[in-house]
């Protein structure tokens, strides 16, 4: 090894000279405000979320592929091309309207192509020959290529070195327009900070975050896939600061005092024995065991309650809800709507025959002498169940001693409504928490999103119930045979739903469809019945009576949107027939059916759309939710899945479930350990990781929930 230094007075000190880095890193720089050039595209950039210097770095491509070369190019496929500027030139207008062109001769090595640009005469000065540029078009006649995006790029021509990233991009900044800028601030990826502790990436082989950030904008090779070990690594740290997120939560919820109700049963036995008409599923029991355990804690429980419309959780909330009246102490099920509230209170009563326990009901539309009744009887713990919305959480609603809360589609509340509700316990106390949801997800998604609940998951349907017998219908003559069933169900005294296309774009076009189906079926197929319409643009008093007349009976068919996903409830209802069914997601039309098979006769689903059709024929086989929300994942990624999007998971940028199960294990076992080691984050190396905590989940996700 050649000689490094010299000797000096002082001791060398040749461990410090090894580590010192070249320099430090200045994540300052990353805040910096983008400079762009035109007011149009930092407008767009802003719609982007692309306000710093960061943002810009953390944008990250949606996939990637080989630039072509010229000779490459198959006529009308599009394709990005690395070229240099020969010639260029605007072309004189002969007629008026025509829109202003740019032509420019544009070569690679292998090939010469005229390029034409639309509307933006100024390139001719900005793009002046010799200038290098990323194209990404298409190939018409006659060796034209028309340019639908176009940036100035350092890559040379048709090298072979062009990897395109295509990065979410919007009107006003396109794609190429953000691989430029990105290559602009490239020297930035420098400043960016490792906030994974080195021995958790040395362990787990992750290569560090700017090395990762960079590959990923800037990859060597690519076959449409971001580059999998940087795409990965960065995927781990999102799914680790989520669990992380997701753990302190829950460590900061379980930090309150919960009353312990361990006493044995007596209400709830008598309850169960007497009073219910039917014996509990198994799952039902099993539930009910998960729950007695976490009552009989002092740590507030947690725990979500998950399954179908029909699958028995109200009963389950009760047993729950009933533990807390039998220790002397109060419960309240708070629901996101009032027509949710309104059944809950309805099936409670319907579950406690006798009424001999009250029920009270408090919503936004409780009329005030009831509503000054329920609050102080509520104060005086003379009422010990109550059913409500966010009305109850409001600051005048106090508890005598609320113990067990149930919140129904938790995921429509805030953090700070959920909040709220706790702040009813008794001071520096916390209610046992059962949450409920009817839209199954997948066990990965469900990790993800609920880390900090513990999960229950009621599978099975109460006996009794039969799965609807489900047919795709895609000929005339299918059709006419599913008219003539509906029609013999009718005859029968059974109804029937009619569901309407969805219209994703637009209420008003989706209202309008379901009016002309409407007119349509009452002088057609079904012109000798009772048909009531229902969809979102009729006035409320206008829904109620339709719902009314088709829950009485004195309708037999609904013909409605998709606006009957929920709160529907008509046992007697056993045909459902789902229009361009294929418009519909798996969950979505998952749930539909679940409007029928309510009471004791064999149901039927029509569902009209495309035999081909993979997510038809999904449901033609299978009746479980959970199956279900599997293969529509599966078929579709997790962005679309129904259930996903309001429960937060979209926030995911990087890590895409079910593709990376295997890494959220992980993470999820490094956050435990992480959690179990060191509590509160305040070791020395995990610094940067509780700072990244905070930037992504906001100071928030560090605060205890209760202040
Ligand atoms: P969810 O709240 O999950 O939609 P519910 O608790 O409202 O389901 O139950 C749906 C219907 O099934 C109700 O009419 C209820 O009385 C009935 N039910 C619930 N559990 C059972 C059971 N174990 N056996 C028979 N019927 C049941
Ligand atoms: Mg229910």
């Amino acid at each position: 090894m050649p000689p490094t230094a010299f000797a000096t007075s002082r001791p060398l000190q040749l461990r410090q000279l090894a580590c010192a880095p070249v320099r430090y890193p200045r994540p300052s720089r990353l805040e910096t405000p983008l400079s762009i050039g035109s007011a149009k595209m930092r407008r767009a950039a802003a719609g982007l979320g692309l306000e710093t210097v960061g943002d810009l770095l953390w944008h990250l491509p949606r996939d990637q592929r080989e630039a072509r070369s010229l000779d490459e190019l198959r006529g009308a496929e599009a394709a990005t091309v690395v070229v240099e500027v020969k010639s260029i030139s605007s072309r004189s207008l002969r007629r008026r309207g025509m829109r202003p062109l740019v032509e420019a001769v544009v070569m690679d090595g292998t090939g010469t192509v005229k390029a034409t640009f639309f509307n933006q005469p100024w390139l001719v000065r900005r793009y002046p020959p010799g200038t290098r540029l990323l194209l990404h078009g298409r190939l018409r006649a006659r060796a034209n290529f028309n340019v639908d995006a176009h940036a100035p790029t350092t890559e040379s021509p048709g090298g072979g070195s062009g990897v395109v990233s295509h990065y979410p991009a919007t009107d006003g900044l396109s794609s190429t327009q953000i691989h430029s800028l990105v290559r602009e601030h490239e020297a930035c990826l420098r400043e960016v900070i490792e906030p994974l502790p080195a021995a958790l990436r040395a362990s787990e082989r992750l290569p560090d975050r700017g090395a990762a950030l960079a590959a990923v904008h800037f990859p060597q090779h690519a076959d449409g896939q971001i580059v999998d070990p940087a795409r990965a690594r960065l995927a781990f740290e999102e799914l680790l600061l989520l669990q992380l997120a997701l753990l302190r939560r829950r460590a900061a919820r379980q930090r309150a005092e919960a009353s312990v109700l361990a006493q044995p049963r007596t209400l709830t036995a008598r309850w169960l024995q007497e009073m219910l008409p039917f014996t509990l599923t198994a799952d039902q029991s099993r539930a009910i065991a998960d729950i007695d355990r976490d009552l009989s804690s002092s740590k507030p429980m947690q725990r979500l309650l998950m399954g179908e419309v029909g699958s028995g959780k109200t009963v389950v909330a009760l047993y729950t809800m009933l533990r807390a009246l039998e220790h002397g102490t109060q419960a309240a099920l708070m629901a996101p709507t009032e027509t949710l509230a309104e059944q809950h209170f309805a099936t409670l009563n319907a579950l406690l025959p006798g009424a001999v326990i009250p029920v009270g009901l408090l919503t936004g539309s409780t009329p005030t002498r009831r509503r000054a009744d329920i609050l102080s009887k509520l104060q005086s713990g003379e009422l010990a169940l109550v059913v409500g919305t966010h009305a109850l959480v409001e600051e005048p609603v106090r508890f005598a001693s609320l113990t067990v809360a149930v919140v129904d589609e938790q995921h429509r509340f805030g953090v700070s409504q959920r909040a709220a509700l706790d702040r009813k316990a008794r001071a520096g106390a916390s209610p046992h928490t059962l949450h409920m949801s009817a839209t199954p997800i997948p066990r990965t998604l469900a990790l993800a999103g609920y880390g900090d609940l513990d999960l229950t998951v009621l599978r099975e349907l109460p006996r009794g119930r039969r799965p609807v017998a489900t047919f795709v219908c895609s000929t005339a003559r299918e059709r006419t045979r599913a008219y003539e069933r509906i029609r013999e169900e009718l005859r029968a005294g059974r109804q029937a739903f009619v569901v309407c296309p969805l219209v994703e774009e637009s209420e008003s076009l989706q209202a309008r469809a379901a009016t002309v189906e409407y007119e349509r079926l009452r002088s057609g197929e079904l012109r000798n019945f009772r048909l009531a319409l229902l969809h979102g643009q009729l006035r409320p008093a206008a829904k109620q009576a339709a719902m009314a007349a088709f829950s009485s009976g004195t309708a037999d068919v609904l013909v409605a949107t998709s606006v009957i996903e929920v709160g529907i409830d008509v046992p007697n209802a056993t045909v459902m027939v789902v229009e361009d069914a294929d418009r519909y997601g798996i969950s979505q039309l998952h749930q539909l059916r679940g409007r029928v098979g309510r009471g004791g006769h064999q149901s039927l689903c029509l569902m009209f759309g495309p035999k081909g059709s993979p997510r038809l024929r999904a449901l033609e086989s299978r009746a479980d939710g959970f199956e279900l929300a599997e293969i529509d994942l599966r078929l579709r990624g997790e962005g679309e899945l129904a259930g996903v999007r309001q429960h937060g998971l979209t926030q995911l940028r990087v890590a895409q479930l079910p593709h990376d199960a295997g890494l959220l294990e992980r993470a999820r076992l490094h956050a435990r350990r992480i959690g179990t080691e060191d509590p509160g984050l305040d070791r020395g190396e995990h610094a940067l990781l509780l700072q990244a905590l905070a930037e992504r989940y906001g100071p928030d996700a560090l605060a205890p929930i209760r202040a």
